[in-house]
């Protein structure tokens, strides 16, 4: 599972953890801050079929949903490796 961030400009998902667009370079931090990245959320279905469903601007939401927690502190106070 994997909780990824959609570009605002050209729409690719990608890793939330990158800090711009692996496409076209847009800015993530700066769009994150204005709240202009939707999130998704990647996970197998039981049956092996890959699935993506939106979590709209909501990280914690996705955060939730996938039981990850980036900054530590969290749902599970995880902290992961860079
Ligand atoms: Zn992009």
């Amino acid at each position: 599972m994997g909780v990824l961030a959609q570009c605002p400009v050209c729409k690719t998902r990608q890793s939330v953890k990158k800090k711009v667009c692996k496409r076209c370079g847009e800015d993530f931090d700066k769009a994150k801050a204005a709240k202009r990245v939707n999130y998704w959320i990647s996970y197998r279905l039981p049956s092996g079929k890959q699935k993506q469903e939106a979590v709209r601007d909501s990280i914690e939401d996705a955060r939730a949903a996938d039981g990850w927690d980036c900054r530590g502190g969290g749902i599970r106070g995880d902290v992961p490796r860079a």
